[in-house]
């Protein structure tokens, strides 16, 4: 609905833009300064010209965006609606849902001693004596068919490349040669799906064709010797339950499997004393901080979902996407006009501002709405980001997000400077990693 009124008032102001002929003076410098294109004699008053500008900016933006798909720059165009092709826009709640609907194209492993573990290599060629350029998962990893041949099929995904895949490629976009026999189709689980958006750190629950729930996550984050913490991007299926697992000192509880070594668990937790420990990798929730799991919160969201939730209801072949933050991407702002809500009562330790009227950090008060706008002034300027209804981030912090992964920048460059050698054979990499 809100999309159709942005719509309107843009049409109204193409229109008289036509008719408003040569713009003069000081108004049509500050005019021709704006991208927009505007000028506030289009308007009856500064407040309605500003708002008009927003308007169009954010519009323009949304469009911008929406050029961003998990295949961008791939080559390979296709007209159909799928994981490759769905513009990375959260907004777009039904083709999302659609998606997540849809039948995904794995490599069927069943031949195989553990086929949920098993990698196939994607060629360069139609032919097993040609170089691999990167690794599938089987089982759980969707690829995109591009050509189907009878005895080789082209296709197209991230590489899937772990520390002990034949090929590293460190999350590429590849396209490449697989048997056609592996291709099978397998229909998701319908009852929910999940995106998790690397850019924004966030997953997005949906349950019958809507947004349901979102919550903070912490993805990989490689580094000069672990390229591969990177989350591999991609459509994949989450399969089995893992249950606890340890890494370094840490305690990872209730992990489901989605493509190989790269789970989905409770943020994990480390022993203090008696305590158990979550603060430190609870407070990075919204950053990149794992060694390539997604890590997700534990606490409840205002509709009741956290992991333990996830963990208990999901079913077997529940479909995930995970969105690659390519350069260029950018953090949508909230409009001014959202509301958050606070308890003015808080004590300082638990002064949130929340995403909406009702949070599980303080189920019994009645919470006070204010806009996003004001976020930055005084009495809100010093209200925490609540640990448990995800709300926006602050003006400022989205705009460094965005600054770092502005076109023409990058965001990753520890990963720019270990991709330089791939794709590369396992064995050369092992020496390599030995230098
Ligand atoms: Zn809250």
């Amino acid at each position: 609905m809100k999309h159709l009124e942005h719509w309107t008032i843009l049409s109204v102001i193409m229109f008289s833009m036509l008719f408003s002929g040569p713009m003069t003076g000081a108004w049509a410098e500050e005019a021709t300064s704006n991208a927009s294109g505007l000028s506030a004699q289009e308007t009856e008053t500064w407040d309605e010209y500003e708002e008009m500008v927003l308007t169009s900016e954010n519009e323009d933006a949304h469009a911008a965006q929406r050029e961003y798909t998990p295949a961008y720059g791939s080559g390979y165009t296709d007209p159909a609606l799928n994981y490759w092709t769905l513009p990375m826009d959260i907004a777009d709640e039904a083709a999302v849902w659609d998606v997540l609907m849809q039948p995904i194209t794995v490599l069927n492993g069943k031949s195989f001693e553990r086929p949920e573990r098993t990698q196939i290599t994607v060629r360069s060629e139609p032919s097993l004596d040609s170089p691999g350029i990167g690794v599938v998962t089987c089982e759980n990893q969707g690829v995109h068919v591009l050509e189907r041949g009878q005895e080789w099929s082209l296709i197209e995904c991230y590489s899937a490349s772990f520390f002990d895949s034949k090929v590293v490629n460190w999350n590429r976009l590849i396209q490449g040669y697989v048997q056609t026999k592996y291709l099978k189709e397998v229909k998701p689980d319908t009852s929910m799906g999940l995106v998790i958006d690397k850019l924004t750190q966030r997953l997005y629950l949906f349950r019958e064709g809507r947004l349901y729930s979102e919550l903070m996550v912490s993805t990989g984050k490689s580094n000069s010797k672990q390229p591969y913490n990177e989350t591999r991007s991609g459509e994949f299926l989450l399969t089995t339950k893992v249950g606890t697992f340890k890494s370094d000192n840490m305690t990872c509880r209730i992990a489901i499997r989605f493509n190989s070594g790269d789970l989905l668990h409770e943020v994990p937790y480390v022993y203090s004393r008696s305590d158990k420990g979550y603060r430190k990798q609870e407070d990075a929730l919204g950053k990149r901080a794992s060694h390539g799991c997604i890590r997700v919160q534990r606490r409840l969201t205002p509709e009741g979902i956290n992991m333990e939730w996830i963990y208990e209801h999901f079913n077997k072949n529940t479909k995930i996407l995970i969105w690659e933050d390519w350069q260029g991407r950018q953090i949508l702002e909230p409009e001014g006009d959202t509301q958050l809500y606070y308890n003015p009562d808080a004590k300082p330790s638990v002064a949130y501002y929340h995403s909406g009227d009702f949070c599980y950090a303080c189920p019994k008060v009645s919470l006070q709405s204010f806009a996003y706008a004001d976020l930055d002034t005084e009495p809100y300027s010093s209200l925490v980001r609540c640990p448990y209804c995800a709300p926006p981030l602050r003006r400022a912090e989205i705009e460094e997000i965005n600054q770092l992964h502005a076109l023409g920048g990058d965001h990753d460059p520890v990963l720019t400077e270990a991709r330089s050698y791939c794709p590369m054979p396992q064995a050369e990499f092992k020496k390599i990693k030995g230098k």
